[in-house]
């Protein structure tokens, strides 16, 4: 399967995509993830996304673009693989179905700001592997190191409230209008996702049809 995690930032489309990418055994391959390593390798890539990140702005098209068009046709993607946070511009999803990659579902968690804020002022994550925690809602066991690899969690840069207004706003504009896009193709599929993860996990995999 192939799918489509799509929601604002914070909505829970990495810890979704976690739980259907274990049920189903595909990776999840997350642009966020990808560009947050090459940053913290100092990779060119990284120097090059640093400042977008850093303004809560969405890296250039034509460079995400080229990481995905890299990524999923590794060994791992052949038999399918959830897309977290791309595509999140119109031109991202054309570029996508221009190099032939059929979509099917796309699952969009919807969730009101208010949540959403909440939750990303409490996001915790571990710089090493990229799992996600929050202080409150899905602590690690000890609190302070990720539960898979050990690592000190940290707050994202890009979660402090001046970066965040800004991430809002870009989503609003830019991703967004993906709602509609992915509608008319009639492969959406609407969660609302402001109650608890398993909550939520268990009408995304029912809308997937996943057992
Ligand atoms: P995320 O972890 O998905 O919230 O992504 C963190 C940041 O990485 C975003 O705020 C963007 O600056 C950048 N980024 C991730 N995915 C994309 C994408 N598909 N297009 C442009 N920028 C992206």
């Amino acid at each position: 399967m192939k799918i489509i995690f799509l929601g604002a930032p914070g909505a829970g489309k990495g810890t979704q995509a976690e739980i259907v990418s274990k049920k189903l055994n595909i990776p999840t391959v997350s642009t966020g993830v990808i560009i947050r390593k090459a940053i913290k390798e100092k990779s060119p890539l990284g120097r090059q996304a640093e400042e977008f990140i850093e303004r809560g702005e969405l890296v250039p098209d034509d460079v995400v673009i080229e990481i995905i068009k890299t990524r999923i046709f590794e060994e791992d993607c052949k038999n399918g693989f959830i897309l977290d946070g791309f595509p999140r511009t119109l031109i991202q999803a054309k570029a996508l179905s221009e190099i032939g990659v059929e979509i099917d579902a796309v699952v969009n968690l919807e969730v009101p700001e208010d949540t959403i804020i909440s939750r990303l002022s409490g996001r915790r994550q571990c710089a090493k592997c990229g799992l996600t925690y929050h202080i409150t809602d899905k602590p690690s066991k000890d609190g302070i190191t990720c539960d898979s690899c050990g690592e000190k969690l940290t707050i994202r840069d890009d979660d402090k409230p001046e970066t965040v207004e800004a991430r809002l706003r870009v989503y609003h504009k830019q991703t967004e209008p993906l709602i509609n896009y992915y509608k008319v193709k009639n492969l959406l599929k609407t969660v609302k996702g402001k109650n608890a993860v398993e909550e939520t996990s268990a009408e995304v995999l029912k809308i997937l049809g996943v057992n």
